[in-house]
């Protein structure tokens, strides 16, 4: 197969190949750009070298063949003594994985050949700084030798000429330098630093494909969901050079505001620097803008090419470029990440710019980034006690106590506690500790610093470059501008939409969509700012787009009400178990103890108007809308006192003389009624069958509420759900008893009642035998929490806290399948279910109802098997709207 492809053979389109860095680099260089010449090694030679633990055949002589043309091209050869050529070797896989992977810039050069760049040059300070960084990028990434002694030996020698900044070296002291980086690669290694040209660029690529499944990698593709067995491609590319003096530099910039959306110049620069300086934080950087009198050429067509490269991707785009001694060059561009804010309002201009459709834009906003802007704020009106400002690098309202190291961070926050990760700069070895923490703040570093790089693509709240502050990770403390010191422990507040940071807690406030979505924020209203209206926007489109329907989870009226607000097209769960519990706990105890009917149809008569109540409010609350009640789930002991306790108290009254004839027999129902697998014991359907009248109690509560609604004019539709049924008998039973009890209602009130009574699909055979049990329902709801829990064996409430960390590190699942849908497995019973239950009942209404329904990924999926609605809990029915649109779209 081919496997080098030179940058104009690719294109934009083939980032499956080229990964996104090299067929962006193609498109470029195809656009007419200036990009300085190379070629891109395919990710399938990497997937091979992954897999064989080798280069793949022909790749070599690919390799050399395309360097040779390079060559030609330049007019140079790679690493020729008197005028080197000299290349980068740079990782790029199809999704961009900022920093987790290895660049090595300068390859070519040795002590021959960095004469030859000193004399081309006319620069022997900048050919010996090259050289210096050849050594140390190779030794620390293909060499594996900790880059802190490099770090450590220019501190050293700055420390002994008593300057700080690297522009204080000068090409003696650099030429010193090289002599000692090989020193730390003979020692390290065992071996010499290689100065064959060629050698060190194989080995770079080498390296390259090795750092794939580098562990920093691994963590961050399964923090962002990325496949593992993607590989990367490698670009080699022909060095331009930003550290030839002060007429040269190299800078980031984004087309727009990653952090809000706004058009404008964004971006940072450094003058005389190389590559990584400009995020590293090393030095600092000054805005974009100043380019335009550093130089006012290059800053024209930079902002030229910025605008070219945004109409013709027709998005943000982020950008790395490099000046050589007043020439422009392009080395990177993609479509930028960006903060959910501005996915919205980027969307919404694209749209009235033209540039796209509104089922693009629609497609270009998330769930999930809709579910961040439904985040708090903090509240504006409240006092703020205010430490520093840096910059709004990514957005929200974090509150939690400070800390200075990512290992506190984690340690603090597994046991409970919020915490803020203050660093100076962060790096990839901080990339856990900033997953522990509520919010990341640092003092060095811009918007495309790794801290805030990375916290964006996380949705964590994020300021950065906050430099009135003085963060001291030795000594784990902060000081801000007036003195004011902050100690690891204490809280502060940080504020990733304005940039603000705060001593002390901040009260935080509803956002202003979740206000919209309430109905307290009408868009058209002059309060209502861009991001409201496109959201408003985004929606219309969604709900007018998607197929399925919407509901919520809802027990109480209120929250049926709240549902309502938020969109919700009807109640897909209304759990009946917490009607059972506080005051009432006395009767449901009552029941439960129970020795003869007499006693338990005492007691179920008492619970009756109760329930009743309970679901008036409700009806009354979704009027019009669907009710999907669920009759009693949980297995009885829950309702019981805990048996520790009770036993004691059981034992102290005892000892006490004191009369305990009422604990006695509850500890003995607790005993009784005790399960070693509660989740597999006696509930559901199960209790309906086996404790008389349960479930014909609550069937008549249902029933007698929707008739006092339809007599008081209201439109109740309530729809029965029978939980945890295994098999069409158990179904049958409850049913008959149900349709009676209903009939029996309506003739004691003389009105019409009838309603579906239908069953959960949350065990396997349920799922397997659905043919059968559709003859029986007349409706299914998924409870995919309890279908993947009996799917995979697994008990929720154990498994989550135990072992989940450990199987998703080892990547035995890259997200737990209770917050994502397992597709393959319980997706599978899902859609047999669904084909064989309208098999033999066309038309059976499906919906879900587990926390499925509102995860974006698997709304898509239940889209695409048919489902009527899903159900999930009130706030989350915008997302599942949103994305039920896109899904349909
Ligand atoms: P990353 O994916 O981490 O951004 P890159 O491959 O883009 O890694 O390279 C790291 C840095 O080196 C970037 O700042 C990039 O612009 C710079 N760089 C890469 N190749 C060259 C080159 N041929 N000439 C000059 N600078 C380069
Ligand atoms: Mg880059
Ligand atoms: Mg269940």
């Amino acid at each position: 197969p081919k496997y080098v492809y030179e940058f104009a053979e690719g294109n934009k389109d083939l980032k499956d190949l080229l990964g996104g860095k090299g067929a962006n680099l193609a498109e470029m260089t195809n656009l007419g750009l200036p990009v300085p010449p190379g070629f891109t090694i395919t990710t399938e030679a990497c997937r091979h070298y992954l897999v064989h633990r080798a280069m793949p055949p022909g790749l070599d002589a690919q390799i050399e063949e395309k360097l040779a043309a390079l060559e030609t091209t330049m007019g140079k050869r790679l690493g020729q003594p008197d005028d080197p050529l000299l290349v980068s070797v740079r990782s790029g896989a199809k999704f961009s994985m900022p920093g987790m992977m290895e660049t090595v810039l300068n390859i070519g050069l040795n002590d021959e050949s960095v004469r030859g760049l000193a004399a081309q040059s006319g620069n022997e300070r900048f050919a010996w700084d090259s050289y210096r960084r050849l050594i140390q990028m190779f030794g620390k990434t293909v060499l594996g030798i900790d880059g802190e002694l490099f770090e450590d030996a220019i501190d050293v020698l700055k420390a002994g000429k008593g300057v700080t900044d690297d522009l204080d070296l000068n090409a003696d002291d650099l030429a010193g330098l090289v002599v000692t980086f090989k020193d730390i690669v003979c020692e390290a290694t065992g071996a010499e630093f290689p100065a064959d040209p060629r050698e060190q660029m194989r080995l770079a690529i080498e390296a390259v494909f090795q750092s794939w499944n580098a562990p920093r990698a691994v963590l961050y593709r399964r923090q962002e969901r990325i496949p593992g067995d993607l590989g990367t491609a490698v670009n080699v590319c022909s060095m331009v050079f930003g550290n030839l003096g002060m007429d040269s530099g190299t800078g980031v910039a984004f087309t727009r505001d990653p952090a809000t959306g706004q058009q404008g110049v964004y971006g940072d620069y450094l003058q005389n620097a190389q590559g990584e300086d400009v995020v590293a934080g090393i030095r600092n950087t000054v805005p974009l803008s100043e380019l335009e009198r550093i130089d006012p050429k290059s800053y024209a067509e930079l902002l030229d090419i910025m605008e070219k490269l945004e109409t013709h991707y027709r998005d943000l785009c982020d950008i790395e470029f490099t000046i050589e001694r007043g020439k422009l060059w392009m080395l990177q561009t993609r479509v930028g990440k960006r903060t959910a804010a501005a996915a919205f309002r980027i969307a919404n201009q694209l749209v009235d710019q033209g540039l796209i459709t509104l089922e693009e834009a629609v497609g270009r906003v998330t769930g999930e980034q809709l579910a961040q802007l439904m985040f708090p704020r903090f509240d504006e009106k409240a006092d703020r006690d205010r430490l520093g400002r840096g910059m709004n690098a990514s957005p929200g309202a974090a509150v939690g106590r400070a800390v200075f190291d990512s290992y506190t961070a984690i340690k603090w926050s597994r046991s409970g506690e919020q915490v803020i990760l203050c660093r100076r700069e962060t790096n990839p070895d901080d990339l856990e500790g900033m997953i522990a923490a509520r919010g990341i703040l640092t003092s060095r570093g811009g918007k495309t610093s790794h801290a805030a790089v990375v916290a964006r693509g996380m949705g964590k709240t994020c300021v950065c470059g906050a430099e009135e502050l003085d963060i001291d990770t030795k000594n784990r403390r902060m000081v801000a501008a007036d003195g004011r010191v902050v100690e690891e422990g204490d809280v502060i507040s940080i504020d990733g939409t304005s940039g603000e940071v705060f001593l002390g807690e901040v009260p935080v406030v509803a956002s202003p969509v979740v206000r919209y979505f309430e109905g307290e924020l009408d868009p058209a209203s002059a309060e209502a700012d861009e991001l409201v209206r496109a959201v408003h926007r985004f929606m219309r489109y969604a709900d007018a787009a998607r197929r399925m329907d919407v509901r919520a989870n809802a027990d109480t009226p209120a929250d049926a009400a709240r549902a309502r607000r938020m969109g919700a097209q009807g109640i897909g769960l209304c759990r009946t178990e917490h009607m059972f519990l506080g005051d009432r706990r006395p009767l449901v105890e009552r029941l439960i103890l129970a020795d003869t009917d007499k006693e338990r149809e005492e007691s179920l008569a008492a619970l009756l108007p109760l329930q009743r109540e309970d679901f008036t409010g409700i009806f009354e609350a979704m009027d019009g809308l669907p009710v999907t009640v669920r009759l009693l789930d949980p297995p009885l002991h829950e309702f019981l006192p805990d048996i520790t306790e009770l036993s004691v108290r059981v034992a102290v009254a005892e000892a006490r003389g004191e009369e305990h004839e009422g604990d006695l027999r509850l500890l003995q129902a607790v005993h009784r009624l005790h399960e070693q697998n509660p989740m597999l014991g006696l509930r559901g359907v199960r209790l309906g069958l086996v404790v008389p009248g349960l479930f014909t109690m609550q069937v008549r509560a249902i029933a007698e509420a929707a008739a006092e609604r339809v007599k008081q004019g209201g439109r109740p539709r309530p729809e029965i759900m029978i939980p945890l049924v295994g098999t069409v008998q158990e179904l049958e039973i409850i049913r008959d008893e149900a349709v009676r009890v209903v009939r029996e209602v309506a003739a004691e009130h003389g009105v019409e009642l009838d309603f579906p009574i239908g069953t959960m699909i949350e065990l396997p055979r349920a799922a397997l035998t659905a043919g059968q049990i559709a003859e029986s329902a007349e409706f299914f709801s998924f409870g995919t929490n309890d279908l993947t829990q009996t799917t995979w064996g697994f008990s929720r409430d154990d498994v989550e806290a135990s072992f989940f960390s450990n199987y998703l590190e080892k990547g035995v699942f890259g997200v737990s399948p209770f917050e994502s849908l397992d597709v393959d497995g319980v997706g599978r019973l899902v859609r047999i279910a669904a084909e064989e239950g309208r098999a033999t009942r066309p038309g059976l209404k499906l919906g879900v109802c587990g926390e499925h329904g509102g995860d974006p990924v698997s709304v898509h999926f239940f889209h695409e098997v048919g489902l009527d609605y899903v159900s999930c809990s009130p706030f989350r029915v915008p997302v599942a709207r949103l994305e039920a649109g896109r899904a349909a779209a």
